[in-house]
């Protein structure tokens, strides 16, 4: 049994859950404890009580802690790497990916540590002076999906180390071991105990009293529409002060393909944005927007090279595509492909369910293309979140454009064009906060601002220098010599 860490113990849960391999769901990973409401509320009163023995650390004595963390990480890379394509059902070689931009972001928010400044302004009052500084909010509730088991925890968790809060960590409940095995490392990294917890469990449940509790200063999370609507809400709803909210949400990328890309390019960055990690990304191009001219070329070579795409268990080798992640999702990707087809789509290559693969019981998907796809239709508005793509054919590059940014997400949007010209003008225009030149719109770096607009995301960007926005409160202080 894997337990919740709360104020430095490893606490036994209430009940548990077993943790089943999307590849052969024979294969249980491991029991991992549920908190309760109570023990919840105990990880926080202890990240409450641990802040500010945390802050008082000397921003060195951070760096070094999150440093070991980020060193670690990386040394394990093939094991944890394992781990998560275990659990999670994301191929091998993307997994180790994953990984290692989980350790190169301790790193970066290790150096990030010694980097918290401010500003000195002249005044317009004679012998003032203003100083603006930077401080720890305080304690930090972070809630994360499961489709980046290792990326999106190390996201959110490094920065609001390095600037000083305490952290009440609560995982997906598809993917505890990645969680744990963080959580794991972190409890040796030289933290005061409480400094952070881990806390498994439901989101109604555990979740919830992370919006809660008034000993919360700050809640980021990063899943679907509408639960991040519940932490709006929640978080508006707090009598007395209100949390601060950050909010990663759905996408509704678009890939915007000219007469004048190079085909081998728009190809490949379709295949890679619409179908690697099994299209279970929210940056994923499910909207490959298409002009005449090149329109019959890009499908023909697309489902070519769909049909040479290996699905299969997610850790063997040569699997490029693996499993979806669990039977719900399975369940609402099926139900997309069949309203695709009742809308009008033509179904060019995929769209089926394997109950086995090689005698192994999983939840295999073919990759999967629409064509013949009209921008309106349910399949091109909502987030499907799995491994289906929808070509829309539009008549020239305005048009394209228009429908690209006709979507109620913002989050990332890719052109592939080979003029400088069609390449700027779509940078400007796009309305994304990512956008992606001759590149797939999913796979950014990880130092680099990430998030959204529209529906797609709330509040300051993750990542990179601009992480500090959200996990830190700016003070101006006015000193007259
Ligand atoms: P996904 O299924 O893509 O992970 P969800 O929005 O369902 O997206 O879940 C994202 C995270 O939010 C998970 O950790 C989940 O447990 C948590 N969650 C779900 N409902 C709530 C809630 N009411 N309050 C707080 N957290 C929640």
């Amino acid at each position: 049994m894997h337990a919740n860490l709360i104020a430095g113990d490893w606490v036994a849960g209430t009940d548990a859950s077993p943790n089943i391999n999307p590849s052969d769901t024979r294969d249980v990973v491991g029991l991992y404890a549920h908190a309760n409401r109570a023990q919840a509320e105990d990880a926080v009163a202890a990240a409450h009580a641990a802040q500010p023995r945390w802050a008082a650390f000397t921003p060195q004595q951070r760096a070094d802690a999150l440093d070991r963390v980020g060193s670690e990480i990386i040394a394990r890379q093939a094991e944890l790497a394992d781990l998560l394509a275990r659990e999670e059902g994301k191929a091998l070689p993307d997994a180790r990916g994953e990984v290692l931009r989980a350790g190169h972001i301790f790193k970066f928010f290790a150096g990030e540590a010694l980097r918290v400044g401010g500003e000195l302004l002249a005044s317009t009052r004679p012998g003032m002076s203003v100083e603006i500084t930077r401080e720890p909010v305080g304690v930090v509730g972070i809630i994360t999906p499961w489709n980046f088991p290792l990326a999106i925890p190390a996201w959110k968790i490094a920065p609001a180390l390095a600037c000083g809060n305490a952290v009440v960590f609560k995982p997906a409940e598809l993917v505890p071991a990645c969680a744990w095995a963080l959580a794991e490392m972190l409890s040796r990294a030289g933290l005061p105990p409480g400094t952070f917890n881990l806390v498994m469990g439901r989101g109604r449940e555990v979740g919830q009293v992370l919006l809660d509790d008034p000993r919360v200063h700050a809640i980021t999370f990063t899943g679907s529409e509408a639960t991040g609507r519940k932490v709006a809400q929640a978080a508006v709803s707090r009598p007395g002060a209100m949390p601060k909210f950050q909010l990663e949400m759905g996408g509704k990328n678009p890939l915007v393909v000219l007469d004048d890309a190079d085909l081998d390019v728009a190809v490949e960055c379709a295949i890679n944005g619409a179908f690697y990690a099994t299209g279970q990304r929210c940056t994923a191009s499910s909207r490959l927007i298409v002009t005449d001219g090149i329109h019959d070329r890009f499908v023909a070579a697309m489902t070519a090279r769909m049909a040479a795409l290996t699905v299969g268990d997610a850790r063997a080798t040569g699997t490029v595509i693996g499993p979806v992640v669990d039977a719900t999702q399975l369940a609402q990707d099926m139900a997309y492909i069949a309203l695709g087809r009742s809308e009008g789509g033509h179904l060019a290559f995929g769209g089926e369910a394997m109950a086995e693969l090689s005698g192994q019981p999983g939840f295999y998907l073919q990759p999967t293309l629409f064509t013949h796809t009209l921008n309106h239709m349910r399949i091109n508005r909502e987030e499907i979140f799995g491994p289906v793509a929808c070509v829309i054919r539009v008549g020239d590059a305005n048009e394209a454009l228009a429908v690209a940014n006709d979507t109620p997400y913002g989050l990332s949007a890719g052109v592939v064009t080979t003029s400088l010209r069609e390449a700027t003008r779509f940078k400007r225009e796009l309305q994304a906060g990512m956008v992606m030149v001759n590149a797939p719109t999913a796979g950014v770096d990880a130092h680099a601002p990430f998030g959204g607009r529209k529906a797609s995301s709330f509040g300051p960007r993750e990542q990179g220098r601009y992480a500090a926005e959200f996990f830190t409160t700016v003070k101006t202080s006015y000193v007259q010599a």
